[in-house]
Parts: C-alpha cells; sequence; structure tokens
C-alpha cells in the first residue's frame, strides 16, 4: 500500500525553498512539484514506506526519498542562522498547546488540569537541549505523518479542519506553524533527536532519527502527556546545552508566546505582545514599559500608533515617536531600523529594513504580519511583492496618522517636527512615488510672510490663503525671517500682498525643487518668479525721480560692456523698490546647491558663463541714477561702483562662495572714494 499526501502549501514550500542557498542541485531532482499537479488540491503519491508493515517492538523506517532530500536543504541552508531551531521548537510546543487549549475549550477532551507550559533544559555534561511541552501530543499515525514526511503540517491540517468548523480567527491566530520543515531544523545542530510524545487517552512512544536516511518508533514506558524532544548536540553545537546562550535566543525570538517558557524552572518569556491586544485596553504605563524593551530607549513614546488591519494583509503594528529627538549620529541613513518583524508573535527579523522606507527609520516598534513565513530568507525579505505591499501600507499609515495628528493637536506636531521635519524633508527627497511624496508634503510646515514670526502653516494652509488669480505657490530661501524680508526678490511680490513662505534651512529650497507642485498647484521661487515676471520691464509711470528711457537704454549699453563676461542679460524693472539691482538665474536653488557643492573650485569667469545671471537694474533708485551721471564724469569711479552693485546682488542671491571676492573690490571702491576727501 501506498500513502497519499496532502501538500496544499506546496507553491510556498517552493519558494520558501527557491530562497535558501544551494537549492538548485536539490530543487532539479524534486520531479512532483512540477505539473501535472493541478486542481486545488494537490495530491502527491508518494513513492516509498510501506505502512501495511506489522508492528514490531521497534520499527526501523526509511524517510521518503523528497523527505530526504529537503531534509538536507533544511539542514544546510534553508536557515541562515542556526541558533533558529530553537525559536522553530518553541514554536511547536507553543502550536501543541493552542491544539490541546482548543480541544478543551471545545469539549473534545475533558482533561482540564494540566499547567500548559514550555519546559526547556540544558544538560551541559551530556551535551543536551530538551524541550518539552504540556500540549496535544501525537500518536504513533501522526508521528509517522508529521515527522516522516517533510513539507506536511499537522498544524496546517488543523488549522484547516478548525476553518471548516467554522471557528473564529483569534482561535486559529496564534498556531504558528504551517510549512512543516520547521522541526528539521533540530538537525542543523544535533546528532540525534529524540521526540517522547503521548496524545490524550494515548500510549507514549519515541521517534528518533539522525536526520539522514531513516528514523524509529517504539513505544515507550512513562511518557508524559505531551511532547518531550531531546537534542543530542553535535560537538560544534555544545554551545546550546548552556544556560546562558539558550536564554538569548528565547529573549530574542520567543520572547512573546503565549504559553510560559521555563529554562531551567525559571520563567524566561515575560513580556507581553502589546501589539496583539486591543488598543483601547493598552495602558499608557504599559506602552512605556514595552516602548523601553523594544526600543533599547529610556525615554517615553510621544506618538503610539497602534494599528491592526486584514486588507490587504493581515498586519498588526505597534510603532513608537520618541519623545526625545534622536541624537545626530543616529539621523545617518545607515542607522539600523528600530523596527522587528514578527509572525503571530514569533521574530523573524529585528532592525527589519525593507518595512517601512529608510526615511521613516525614527519609527521603533513591531509590525506583526501573519502572511509572512517563518523562514523568509533575507532575499525574500528585500524583494517580495508581500513586503513592498506591507511597506506600502505601513507607510500610508504613518504618514495618514501625523496628518491627523498635525490637525488634532498642532502644539504638540510642531514639537516633533522640529526634531524631525530632517526624515520627512529626506522622504520627499527620496520617495520615487508621487503619493508618498505628496503625502509627505502635508507634513511640511514653515513659516510665511503672513504669519507671526516663530509660528508656521501647512502646504494646505497657504493654498487657502491664496488669492482668487494667484495660480503658484511662493517661496522665498532665506536664512531668517529677517533677511528673507528684507530681500529684493521678496520685494515684489510683497507689494503684490502675497502670501510666501519663508525657509530657513539649506536644504528646504531643494526639497521644494525636488517636490515641484503640491495639490497641483506649482511650487516656485521667489526668484523664478521675478525672472519670469514679463510685466517688470514696464517702467513707464515710475515718476519723476526716475532715468528717462534714453538714459535706461545708456545705461544698459554700457554695463553690459562693463560688466562682460560676468552678467548675460540686462533689464530696467519696475518691480523693484529700494533695491538698486538684482540678478536671477535659471534655476536659483539649483544655482546655490552646484556652487555650495562644487562650484568652489571653479574660476569665477567659468561660474558666470554657467550660471549667466540676469540683472535687473530699478532706474529710479539714487544708486543707479548716480552710476548714470559717473559713467560719463568718472569711468573709474562708475565701473568700480558698477562691479560693486553686481557683487552685491550676487551675495544677495547667495551666489558668492569666495568671500575674498568682496573684499578685494570694496577695498577697491573705498580707496578710490577716499582719494576725494
Ligand atoms: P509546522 O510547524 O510548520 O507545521 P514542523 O516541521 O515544525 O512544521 O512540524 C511538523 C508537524 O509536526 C507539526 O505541524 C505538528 O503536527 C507536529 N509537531 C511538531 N512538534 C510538535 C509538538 N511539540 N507537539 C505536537 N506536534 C508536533
Ligand atoms: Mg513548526
Amino acid at each position: 500500500m501506498s500513502s497519499r499526501i496532502t501538500l496544499r502549501r506546496l507553491p510556498q514550500l517552493l519558494r520558501l525553498l527557491e530562497n535558501s542557498t544551494g537549492k538548485a542541485q536539490y530543487l532539479s531532482n524534486i520531479k512532483y512539484i512540477t505539473p501535472p499537479i493541478s486542481g486545488r488540491l494537490r495530491h502527491v503519491r508518494c513513492l516509498s514506506t510501506k505502512l501495511s508493515q506489522q508492528c514490531e517492538e521497534v520499527e526501523k523506517r526509511e524517510f521518503q526519498a523528497e523527505t530526504k532530500m529537503l531534509l538536507d536543504i533544511v539542514a544546510r541552508s534553508l536557515y541562515s542562522e542556526r541558533e533558529v531551531f530553537i525559536r522553530e521548537l518553541i514554536s511547536n510546543a507553543s502550536d501543541a498547546l493552542e491544539k490541546f487549549r482548543y480541544k478543551v475549550l471545545s469539549g473534545e477532551i475533558q482533561e482540564q488540569d494540566r499547567k500548559l507550559e514550555i519546559r526547556i533544559s540544558t544538560d551541559k555534561a551530556n551535551r543536551l537541549l530538551i524541550i518539552q511541552d504540556t500540549g496535544i501530543g501525537m500518536t504513533k499515525d501522526e508521528l509517522i505523518a508529521n515527522l516522516g514526511t517533510i513539507a506536511k503540517s499537522g498544524s496546517k491540517a488543523f488549522l484547516e479542519e478548525l476553518k471548516n468548523k467554522g471557528a473564529k480567527s483569534d482561535q486559529s491566530n496564534n498556531i504558528i506553524g504551517q510549512f512543516g520543515v520547521g522541526f528539521y531544523s533540530a538537525f542543523m545542530v544535533s546528532d540525534k533527536v529524540e521526540v517522547f510524545t503521548r496524545a490524550v487517552g494515548g500510549e507514549g512512544y519515541l521517534w528518533t532519527s539522525d536526520g539522514t536516511g531513516s528514523y524509529e518508533i517504539k513505544q515507550a514506558k512513562d511518557v508524559e502527556f505531551g511532547t518531550k524532544i531531546v537534542l543530542h548536540l553535535k560537538s560544534n553545537c555544545r554551545e546550546y546545552s548552556e544556560e546562558y546562550a539558550v536564554k538569548k535566543v528565547i529573549e530574542k525570538y520567543s520572547n512573546f508566546v503565549g504559553s510560559p517558557i521555563l529554562l531551567n524552572n525559571v520563567r524566561a518569556n515575560t513580556i507581553e505582545p502589546l501589539w496583539m491586544k486591543n488598543p483601547k485596553e493598552v495602558t499608557e504605563t504599559q506602552h512605556g514599559e514595552f516602548y523601553r524593551y523594544i526600543g533599547n530607549s529610556f525615554d517615553n513614546p510621544r506618538y503610539v500608533i497602534h494599528y491592526s488591519t486584514d486588507v490587504p494583509l493581515s498586519i498588526k503594528a505597534l510603532l513608537y515617536i520618541s519623545e526625545s529627538k534622536p541624537p545626530v549620529f543616529e539621523m545617518s541613513r545607515d542607522t539600523d531600523p528600530g523596527v522587528a518583524l514578527y509572525t503571530r508573535k514569533i521574530l523573524i527579523k529585528s532592525k527589519a529594513r525593507s518595512v517601512l522606507p529608510v526615511y521613516l527609520r525614527f519609527l521603533k516598534g513591531v509590525v506583526d504580519c501573519e502572511d509572512i513565513p517563518l523562514n523568509l530568507s533575507r532575499e525574500l525579505l528585500q524583494n517580495s511583492r508581500l513586503i513592498a505591499n506591507l511597506r506600502k501600507t505601513l507607510t500610508t499609515k504613518v504618514l495618514r496618522f501625523l496628518q491627523d495628528q498635525m490637525n488634532k493637536d498642532p502644539e504638540k506636531y510642531n514639537k516633533f517636527y522640529l526634531g524631525f521635519n530632517p526624515f520627512l524633508k529626506e522622504g520627499i527627497v527620496t520617495t520615487d512615488d508621487p503619493k508618498e511624496r505628496e503625502d509627505v508634503a502635508a507634513l511640511l510646515r514653515y513659516e510665511s510672510s503672513k504669519t507671526e514670526a516663530g509660528k508656521t502653516i501647512s502646504l494646505m494652509d497657504y493654498i487657502k490663503s491664496m488669492k482668487e488669480n494667484q495660480k503658484d505657490i511662493f517661496y522665498i530661501a532665506a536664512p531668517s525671517r529677517e533677511l528673507a524680508q528684507s530681500s529684493p526678490y521678496y520685494e515684489s511680490l510683497k507689494a503684490k500682498d502675497m502670501n510666501v513662505l519663508f525657509c530657513y534651512d539649506p536644504y528646504d529650497e531643494l526639497v521644494l525643487m525636488q517636490l515641484r507642485t503640491y495639490k497641483d498647484k506649482t511650487i516656485k521661487s521667489v526668484e523664478t518668479e521675478l525672472r519670469q515676471d514679463t510685466s517688470a520691464t514696464n517702467i513707464a509711470d515710475l515718476g519723476e525721480n526716475c532715468l528717462r528711457r534714453s538714459q535706461i537704454e545708456e545705461l544698459s549699453k554700457w554695463l553690459k560692456t562693463t560688466l562682460e563676461g560676468r552678467i548675460h542679460d540686462i533689464r530696467a524693472v519696475g518691480n523693484l523698490d529700494s533695491h538698486p539691482c538684482v540678478v536671477t538665474v535659471e534655476e536659483m536653488a539649483a544655482a546655490r546647491h552646484f556652487l555650495r557643492t562644487s562650484g568652489l573650485h571653479l574660476p569665477l569667469n567659468d561660474q558666470y558663463a554657467i550660471l549667466k545671471p540676469q540683472l535687473d537694474i530699478n532706474p529710479k533708485n539714487p544708486l543707479i541714477r548716480k552710476l548714470y551721471e559717473l559713467m560719463t564724469k568718472d569711468q573709474k569711479l562708475a565701473k568700480l561702483l558698477a562691479n560693486q552693485l553686481f557683487v552685491n546682488s550676487m551675495i544677495s542671491a547667495g551666489l558668492v562662495q569666495n568671500p575674498q571676492v568682496v573684499v578685494s573690490s570694496i577695498n577697491e571702491l573705498l580707496e578710490k572714494a577716499l582719494e576725494k576727501v
């Protein structure tokens, strides 16, 4: 007789194997994985194993051919770190306890006075690690089916049975196993594994194997209810017979397992998995403790994002933003992220890089996603669509949460913004998803020409304040409010009573340049506006104290020759009030950035050739009028003055990197002026 095994999870198993290293040669041997298997339930005919053999005292059985091959993969390369075998065996023990609990609850089992726990003991002298549970146990048939066949998950079958019976999801939520490979990780570290097990109302059995070709089953006396797994550790794995090493692994991966874990009779898992609880039932103190534990921190969380959803993925997330501002050394993009990825309370990866975008690295906490397999490999973590989906869902959630906070409690939000805005700005520059960029942009705050000093508005507030015929969002980059207000570029918009955002951080203008639009409105610097404003050249009615048109033409011509090689173009404009002249270049922000980063090494002439400055002169300004006079009266002084006006404009524009340029031209001018004294 041959047995039939249902491998419903074959596709998942395959994916899992594909992501383990050294798999290719094995995969090519596994013929049954490819079609003609069809239909939702895939039945695979086993190649060997005579189940009908008579029971003897000791039964020796060969692992099935496929099992042998897969066993090898699991033992050698499925897991990147071998310590995870402890996590796998604890997860199985926890599953066994959950199953027992369920059967008691549903009335299938009467027994109720057993202590439901996981007991782990280390025996250094004999190089043993023993993991015991008081759970459901296995019958002989189950032993053969579950441990004799890899990729056969009794837990998965149990879950399906539950579902068919219409059980509620919170009962099935607690079961971890579903792939049927975890148990074999024991062979990564063991020469021999013994499994003592006894199901309710059944006999005790001992299953033994060295993990190569075969296993043995025999009846055994004095077996306690539940399952006890004895690992005879390989000589190079003796560390796992030492309490401290095992404790470390339990704390790392299994701290949140639902049942008590006792290590050498002392409770080892202590922390409650808060993220699984109903947000309303978690107190502030609990959050504080949990945050400090998970985030290795000493302060309190300022924001708590406790979130749970089933669509499109089943996610439970508990994320924190610290009260204190992250120290400068933690701001680097290389800093480890503070979020750990779990599946059903079991750790998959601490510092999980791909579950949130890098710019949200200031978040600390836990993300638990049921849809992710425990044995998720590193490659899969980076590339899978599942993870991309998870990241997107979480990112949107976090950004929306912050938007809400901004509206609900602006004062608290502003404090957060003060410390964390560089991360948000980094997000705008680094994300390539326009929707996400706009979501981050909604969180920006700036002072503006119409706010009081120190008060900020959002881009949305700005849009609400726009004039009827205003199309663009205007901003000016300046180091302070005073400098922004006195900037020649701001002057003309001020005259038109336009609201202008004031950006004080040097990288703000790069951020806004990258953003380009918000809610379909173009974001424009005041310099660009000034340069593009064609009505600026309307100088018809500038009044008495103004150069005449012919004088302007004369002066412009002279200036063009005098400043040759420095200015590209010259205009007379009517929209400058107190300033004699300004310089504009095509992309002011980009130009400033260029000069800051690489322009220093360029000779001045080359800088001008690249920037192509346009000089706008104000024909009613006294200095410009004086310049016109000097042009004929004192050529030398006129040239010095023209040059100085140009240099001053370049400084106002933030386009001068080398102060030496300024000082030498000022000195020359002073000398000349003092000649007259
Ligand atoms: P998975 O946990 O993904 O189902 P494993 O290889 O870890 O796969 O385990 C295979 C099966 O063996 C489990 O589904 C379960 O039926 C059975 N099993 C393993 N450990 C225990 C245990 N401690 N108690 C009862 N059954 C167990
Ligand atoms: Mg398992």
